[in-house]
Parts: structure tokens; C-alpha cells; sequence
């Protein structure tokens, strides 16, 4: 009698993930909408990273192209 009730407690209290975006501690509850994320932007991010990462890539390398243009010019004119 005893033992039942404080293993149902335990199951209660002790229900945590880990987020599968930033590894953070998440408490898995009914209020937690994110679960097993521990916010909307780590599920975003997780839902889009394949996405995202891809568009990332594509944004770094036209700024590297901007920057090493600039980086060409000849700048000890002076
Ligand atoms: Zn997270």
C-alpha cells in the first residue's frame, strides 16, 4: 500500500528529457507545449534545422564573397 503510493509520486515528479536542440533539462509536463523541447525556438530549430543550415551555408558563403571583395581592395593607397 504504502510502496504503491510513493512510486506513483515519483513517476510524477520525476519526469524529465533532455532537449534535443541545446541538451537543456526539460520537465515533461502538460504545460510544457514544447516538450521534449524546452522552448518554441529549439523546436523550431529542430523542426527546420535541415532547412535553416542549408539557407545559413548559402547566406555565409555570399558574405564571405562580400567580404573578401572589400578585403581585395587595395587599402595602404593611402
Ligand atoms: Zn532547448
Amino acid at each position: 500500500m504504502i510502496d504503491k503510493s510513493s512510486t506513483s509520486s515519483a513517476t510524477r515528479t520525476a519526469l524529465e528529457v533532455d532537449c534535443p536542440t541545446c541538451g537543456k533539462k526539460v520537465p515533461w509536463t502538460q504545460e510544457n507545449e514544447f516538450r521534449p523541447f524546452c522552448s518554441k525556438r529549439c523546436q523550431m530549430i529542430d523542426l527546420g534545422a535541415w532547412a535553416s543550415e542549408e539557407y545559413r551555408i548559402a547566406e555565409a558563403e555570399e558574405k564571405d564573397k562580400w567580404s573578401e571583395t572589400e578585403d581585395e581592395r587595395p587599402k595602404d593607397s593611402h
